[in-house]
């Protein structure tokens, strides 16, 4: 099942106009959607759980802008607070009173953090909690997970080396070999792997970084006990623990995935929801590790828009609105959408495995849990490309990539799920028969379009 042709439409029109003065179209590559084999949709608004595109065509959204829009599109509270505060004007590059109240409002929701230090990106926030650790210890090593994302720092940007090599080679030309051969890269979910390459660093590590609940492998959950054992392992080297919680911090619980599984990182980086929308992130932690920051202390770091007052006010609306009850409201919406994406899948003989947590969930194209981003990448891609291009075609936009996380808000009520699931089951129904085949894209552009775009996102 392919989309309807779009050559006539707006969206094309603009995206031929696009590809002249932005490289592949886009400011960001999964936006291209290159990874289901189809042009990317320009969007004209968004109210709720629904955006409108450049055609006047409507979509149940499950993008949400990757993660911050906890409360739908455009929400009424979160958008008066921008307004009122872009009247008193947009930017000062000086102290603000929001700026206070937001780290007040971050400290209050997570036992870890004392003090929090803004952003204007995750990117950003994430690059610098690694400067951090690596003053505070002296050390320079970091350790990742394969399939994790933390932004499109340089040293970040690794992934492992083959046969024995325990250092990270370069993800992207452009990233120097030196920035990624100082992170090593273990397998998600796999103690083993973790210890030996502790153990064979162990002098040598300032941090290890994740995402407590990877979501840009698409959502890769720890296995029980694994969580405990990055904290175990970090403390048995003198290393620092970072808990990347950008899409799960203010989302997944009032805490964060740090309060719903009991761990306690020594510095987390957060974004998206902390925004409401707008550009702002943080680094957060105890006092006595934060303190090291200029002007406080000797490691530097600055932003011409970190703190900024829109992004502050968004940031101060969306938390607001986040009481025990939303948290409630949006796991049950999770559930409800994931058993009946299950439930479609299963009538339409279709063995997928839907992995979820409290406002996030994967449809893998995959028999049972994928574990890690071997697994995840072992997921028949070419079938989740066509499921998606069917949902397009049916009013619901899915994360475009296997490898990505839905983001269902508080603004997808009852009538959205059903709209959905409607979708999927008939999604479903379409792709039966052309079991792993792609129309328009041969397989391997499209698990190149999933490689590049992998992560960049989300
Ligand atoms: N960490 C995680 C877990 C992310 O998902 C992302 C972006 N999706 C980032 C860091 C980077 O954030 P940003 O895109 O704001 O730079």
């Amino acid at each position: 099942m392919s989309s309807p042709p779009l050559n006539d439409t707006r969206s094309a029109a603009l995206y031929a106009e696009a590809l002249r003065v932005l490289p592949g179209g886009v400011n960001s590559p999964v936006r291209a959607m290159r990874a289901i084999g189809r042009d990317p949709l320009f969007v004209a608004s968004g109210a709720g759980a629904e955006i409108v595109d450049a055609d006047g065509n409507r979509y149940v959204d499950y993008v949400c802008s990757w993660g911050p829009l906890i409360h739908g599109h455009a929400h009424p509270e979160v958008v008066a607070a921008v307004a009122e505060a872009a009247a008193r004007g947009t930017s000062f590059g000086a102290p603000t009173a929001g700026e206070v109240e937001l780290a007040e409002e971050v400290a209050a929701r997570f036992p870890s953090v004392e003090m929090v230090r803004m952003t204007s990106s995750g990117t950003e926030a994430s690059m610098s909690a690694l400067r951090l650790a690596r003053a505070v210890t002296g050390r320079e090593t970091i350790l990742k997970f394969a399939g994790a994302y933390h932004g499109h720092v340089d040293g970040l940007l690794a992934e492992a080396g083959s046969g024995l090599a325990t250092q990270g080679i370069p993800a992207s030309p452009g990233v120097p070999a030196a920035a990624a051969a100082e992170t090593v890269i273990v397998p998600w979910n796999d103690p083993e792997a973790l210890r030996e390459a502790v153990a064979r660093h162990g002098e040598r590590l300032a941090a290890i970084v994740a995402e407590p609940y990877p979501a840009n492998m698409g959502l890769v959950p720890p296995r029980p006990g694994f969580l405990a054992l990055l904290r175990e392992q970090a403390d048995a080297v003198g290393a620092l623990l970072i808990l990347d919680e950008v899409i799960t911090g203010f989302r997944v619980a009032r805490g964060g995935a740090q309060a719903r599984e009991q761990i306690r990182p020594d510095l987390t980086i957060m974004g998206k929801v902390l925004g409401g929308g707008l550009p702002a992130a943080a680094y957060a932690g105890p006092r006595a590790l934060m303190e090291r920051i200029a002007p406080a202390g000797d490691v530097y770091q600055a932003g011409t828009l970190s703190g900024n007052p829109l992004a502050v006010a968004a940031g101060l609306a969306t938390l607001r609105l986040l009481d025990d009850a939303a948290y409630a409201r949006l796991e049950e919406t999770t559930t409800r959408l994931a058993d009946g994406l299950r439930d479609a899948a299963a009538a339409a003989g279709r063995a997928v495995h839907v992995e979820q947590v409290p406002g996030l969930l994967t449809v893998f194209f995959r028999d049972g849990a994928p574990g890690d981003y071997a697994g995840a990448a072992a997921s028949d891609r070419d079938a989740y490309a066509a499921w998606c291009r069917a949902l397009l075609a049916r009013g619901v936009y899915p994360p475009p990539s296997q490898f990505e996380a839905w983001f269902p808000s508080l603004a997808h009520d009852d009538a959205a799920i059903e709209r959905t699931l409607a979708a999927a089951a008939e999604a479903f129904e379409a792709i039966a028969g052309s079991l792993g085949q792609s129309p328009r894209i041969p397989s391997e552009d499209l698990a190149q379009g999933a490689r590049s775009s992998r992560g960049v996102e989300g």
